[in-house]
């Protein structure tokens, strides 16, 4: 797992052979097309030599250590489906509908994060067997958790009324100001080419 994780520091490099007998290779397979055109860090540049401290950092890694190699990706893996259960891809979102969306699987998630295990009624933990696609055929056991609870939308909705009462105006400048924060469309940044000009370039071709 340490290994793993050191290897990073290549990685991003676009280095993914590595001197360590544990984790010798990215486990991503050979780059081909386009996934060699990112944006890989130069190596001893500033952004490089500040990430790798990062990443090295010795408490960080005492604690990659103690990482079990099936529990994260399932916490992971469950994450990601909740983001998609809040924000659908199939609907486009505003910038502060999209920010709320991820705060609220974000709440969701930290709020039902340590369920119990649910239990039959004589007692016994409830099991499930799940074949994910990371182990390659091979099964694994899970435990099922007691059902989800939503103890935190309550909590919002009090809060809300809270501060609606206190001073309407008030809630109205904080929602004002979120929705002012929202970056500019990424096609803002493109620079664009007087129409003339890209033609005869096409024509000149
Ligand atoms: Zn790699």
């Amino acid at each position: 797992m340490e290994a793993k994780w050191r290897s990073l520091v290549n990685h991003i490099q676009d280095i993914h052979d590595h001197d360590t007998p544990a984790f010798s290779s990215c486990a991503h397979g050979p780059l081909d097309g386009d996934q060699c055109n990112k944006e890989w860090l130069d190596p001893g540049s500033l952004a490089a030599v500040k990430l790798e401290n990062i990443i090295m950092r010795t408490a960080l890694l005492k604690d990659v250590r103690q990482l079990s190699p099936q529990h994260q990706t399932f916490s992971l893996e469950a994450y990601h489906s909740l983001i998609l259960h809040f924000a659908p891809k199939h609907t486009g979102f505003s910038y502060l509908g999209m920010y709320s969306r991820l705060l609220l699987a974000a709440l969701h998630y930290n709020h039902n994060a340590n369920r119990e295990t649910a239990r039959r009624s004589d007692g016994t933990e409830k099991y499930c067997v799940r074949y994910p696609r990371f182990k390659k055929g091979a099964h694994v056991v899970l435990p099922i958790k007691e059902a989800a609870s939503y103890g935190y939308a309550t909590s919002l909705m009090k809060a809300l009324r809270e501060s609606y009462t206190n001073s309407p105006s008030a809630l109205r400048e904080v929602s004002d100001n979120l929705s002012s924060d929202a970056p500019a469309p990424i096609a803002k940044s493109f620079e664009q080419v007087p129409k003339e000009e890209a033609v005869s370039l096409y024509l000149a071709r």
